[in-house]
């Protein structure tokens, strides 16, 4: 069957790259059966960061719907022949409503189609993957969650900041500032986090900047305390803003932090200096 790319893809038409897999990585591979959907991560943005299971879903899906913060780049891998949906936020333009992606996986996949839905990241993490992973099920299709890597994981290791580190937390806590209708979740316990999470890694809480601050240090933790903010993790327009809890909206201004961006808190962030200096450099002579 030949297709046309949908009139939804951002861009005209893509140059694909067929990818040839070696024997050992095609035999770990699970299989793609017709009218199954894949919940693919595609990671924070780096095309290294793809998995090899991603790479395969991708080289034989049928139809892939793909979100705003996927890199394009990856739909290079796709066949020449399958169809691009994008299904994402888009300035200025309404975006499909979840229950509308959900529905065109199921029908996709009852027409008999492989169907990937590719994601930033994790489809589980802050991805809204669970609630496809239920509808799927409610629609009995079966399906897999092909995991990414998590920007707030992959993102920060590229801004030099390891998550954990022995000496320093235990705990790393992962929190989503948003709530459905886009303001501060008021489900978040910020005591609790405040008192419990040596590192809090904030995923959306670009435009909340100031009163995740603000609910922090409210709920006892120092203005003095690393953070950091972390743009466009592992792109090449990656920035690293380091700063403190007490300056975080201020250094965000001062030095244009753009979406998307992580936010963290906790003295993991005193790493980077010590550890990006030698992140992508050369061996010494
Ligand atoms: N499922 C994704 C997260 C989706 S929520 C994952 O596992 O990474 C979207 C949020 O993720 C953004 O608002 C931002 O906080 C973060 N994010 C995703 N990609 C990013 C990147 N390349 N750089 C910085 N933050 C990123």
């Amino acid at each position: 069957m030949v297709r046309r790319m949908s009139a939804d893809l951002r861009h005209s038409p893509l140059p694909r790259a067929s990818v040839a897999f070696p024997d050992a990585i095609v035999a770990a591979m699970p299989p793609f059966p017709r009218g199954c959907v894949w919940l693919v991560g595609a990671g924070p943005g780096d095309l290294g960061l793809l998995t090899l299971q991603a790479a395969w879903a991708l080289a034989q899906a049928d139809i892939i719907f793909f979100d705003a913060l996927v890199n394009e780049e990856v739909l290079r891998l796709t066949r020449a022949d399958a169809e691009l949906r994008f299904v994402g936020k888009r300035a200025g333009r309404p975006s499909p409503k979840q229950s509308e992606i959900t529905d065109l996986l199921v029908s996709a996949a009852r027409a008999g189609e492989r169907v990937v839905r590719l994601k930033g990241g994790d489809p589980y993490v802050f991805g809204r993957g669970a609630e496809e992973a239920q509808a799927l099920v409610a629609a009995g299709i079966p399906f897999r969650a092909a995991s990414g890597v998590t920007a707030g994981v992959g993102g920060l290791a590229a801004a030099g900041i390891p998550v954990t580190h022995r000496d320093i937390n235990q705990a790393v806590t992962f929190i989503t500032a948003h709530d459905a209708a886009g303001g501060l979740s008021e489900r978040l316990d910020w005591a609790a986090l405040a008192a419990g999470s040596p590192v809090l890694v904030v995923y959306m809480g670009f435009r909340l900047m100031r009163e995740i601050a603000s609910r922090l240090l409210g709920a006892g933790r120092s203005s003095e305390e690393a953070a950091a903010i972390v743009c466009h993790a592992t792109t090449a327009r990656q920035k690293v803003i380091r700063t403190t809890l007490g300056r975080l909206a201020a250094g965000a201004d001062a030095e244009g932090a753009e979406a998307p961006a992580l936010i963290v808190v906790g003295e993991v962030v005193a790493l980077a200096p010590v550890l990006s200096p030698f992140l992508f450099a050369e061996p010494a002579a």
